[in-house]
């Protein structure tokens, strides 16, 4: 998963971005950006956007792998 969550994220310094959590990871934890450091949020705010974010890239890329494989159907 750690691709979508790099893929919905733009940072107002560095563009799109890796961020960066905590080890101890809580809903409190802080997500800064991997790069400059700049604070996004606690985790738990961002968790609740990453998972749809996530969960439709993932819809999309299971679409585009069997949409040229004749007999498959994604239901
Ligand atoms: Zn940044």
């Amino acid at each position: 998963m750690t691709d979508e969550i790099k893929a919905s994220f733009t940072c107002p310094n560095c563009g799109p971005i890796s961020i960066r959590v905590e080890d101890e990871t809580n809903d409190d934890s802080a997500v800064t950006c991997a790069s400059c450091g700049v604070r996004f949020g606690t985790w738990g705010e961002v968790k609740a956007k990453v998972t749809d974010a996530a969960a439709a890239e993932v819809r999309a890329r299971l679409r585009g792998a069997f949409s040229g494989l004749k007999g498959w159907k994604i239901t």
